[in-house]
């Protein structure tokens, strides 16, 4: 059994193909600037060299094509036909309260996807356009779709209502609805695999750091609280978000500088966060290096994220009466030792204590960084977003 992977935006589209057996990809790659000249499709199947295709590819249902064709080629191809994939899933970012599983996608499925546009308009029509092209190209072949959303979805009214007119969630949905849930899904069993404890046994802070962040208060196997709102900007400090600030800022920055909704809106989601403090870069590498050559700016940068992220742990910690498994995943949670360390070392009181060596050990595979004596246990956890879609795509496609 064959899965593909797609996660389609709207210029570009990335894919991962699964042999089910052995849970193997046997190829992955992205398509860039659809929709521009010289569209880009990089292929890398393996065990064999990469290679790569500038053409024009004006829209979704050619650049599925594309990706068909490097799948079947003579040469950098990893399958004799496209009857060969026997299912597609598809990464969805915003499920709305609709979506509590992943579904096979059917025509009520992309009719309660579309009524969600509003809530993710960047997202969601890129999403579909991808669904469409799937069915243009492979009409008749199961597709499974998974949300970013979904895992959340168990959050109580307590974390999920904001404390604004209860109109305006009747009328619009506004509420808490949180994101990374296929990572804080994936890790968090991977976590209670690794401790040989039911997950449903363990509160659990996970931690998904990388250009965008959140974390998640899990306990009883569910979410409970995570730091995503009703869209991806609130809570951590991030990459170039800004996460939690005061909202009365919005409309006073709004009429002090004369911007419009739009301005504002990309100032707090993409000239803000690390960017904006460091002065500098969004990129975690670039920060730590500079801070470690006296740069005073990329130094607040970096203690400013290390702070905001020891209160969400500290306040999960209080939500949940209690925390067992302290986990890091994604670019900066897995690769960074001097992040880790910083958070850990400011938190000692909740009976978390870091083994300085295995922190700093490099490693792909879920390991402990905590002492034998750690009340809470400290892991790294690689997250894989497309190996869960994967398998909510084999498991709903087979039945
Ligand atoms: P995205 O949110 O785009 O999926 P990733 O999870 O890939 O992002 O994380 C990207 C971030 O991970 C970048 O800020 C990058 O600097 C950081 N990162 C990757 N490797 C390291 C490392 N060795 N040390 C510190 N940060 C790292």
């Amino acid at each position: 059994m064959k899965v593909l992977v797609i996660n389609a935006g709207s210029s570009s589209l990335k894919y991962q193909l699964y042999n089910m057996t052995d849970e193997s990809v046997l190829a992955s790659g992205r398509v860039e600037r659809i929709g521009m000249d010289s569209s880009i499709v990089t292929h890398e199947p393996a065990g064999k060299p990469e290679a790569r295709d500038v053409s024009e590819i004006l829209d979704h249902v050619t650049a599925v094509k594309r990706v068909i064709d490097m799948l079947i080629h003579p040469a950098h191809g990893v399958l004799s036909s496209m009857d060969e994939i026997d299912a597609v899933g598809h990464r969805i970012v915003h499920g709305g309260e609709a979506f509590k599983h992943s579904v096979i996608v059917t025509p009520e499925v992309k009719a309660e996807i579309k009524r969600l546009f509003d809530l993710a308009p960047l997202h969601n029509p890129a999403h579909m356009m991808g669904i469409n092209a799937v069915d243009a190209n492979m009409p008749g072949v199961p597709q499974v779709v998974v949300f970013d959303t979904a895992f959340h979805q168990t959050m109580p009214e307590t974390s999920y209502l904001y404390p604004i007119p209860k109109v305006l969630y009747r009328r619009h949905k506004i509420r808490r609805y949180g994101f990374h849930g296929t990572s804080h899904s994936y890790v968090s069993e991977a976590a209670a695999r690794y401790l040989n404890k039911p997950l449903e046994s363990l509160k659990l802070v996970t931690c998904h750091i990388g250009n965008g962040a959140s974390c998640a208060a899990i306990m009883d196997g569910k979410t409970l609280d995570t730091s995503m709102g009703m869209t991806p900007l609130e809570g951590l400090r991030m990459g170039t978000r800004s996460g939690d600030i005061d909202p009365a800022i919005v409309p006073f920055v709004m009429n002090k500088e004369e911007l419009t909704l739009n301005e504002v809106n990309s100032m707090l989601n993409k000239h803000s966060g690390m960017q904006a403090i460091s002065g500098l870069s969004s990129d975690m590498r670039e920060v730590e290096e500079a801070m470690s050559e006296g740069d005073a700016n990329a130094k607040l940068a970096f203690d400013m994220y290390v702070y905001r992220l020891k209160k969400y742990i500290g306040a999960y910690a209080a939500a949940m009466n209690g925390i067992d498994v302290l986990l890091f995943t994604a670019g900066v949670g897995e690769n960074s030792a001097t992040l880790r360390k910083a958070v850990c070392d400011g938190i000692t009181f909740l009976g978390i204590e870091l083994d300085d060596a295995l922190n700093a050990e490099r490693k792909k595979t879920a390991r402990d960084i905590s002492t034998p004596d750690s009340r809470v246990k400290v892991l790294v956890v690689p997250t894989n977003e497309e190996l869960l879609i994967a398998r909510d795509t084999y498991k709903l496609a087979m039945k």
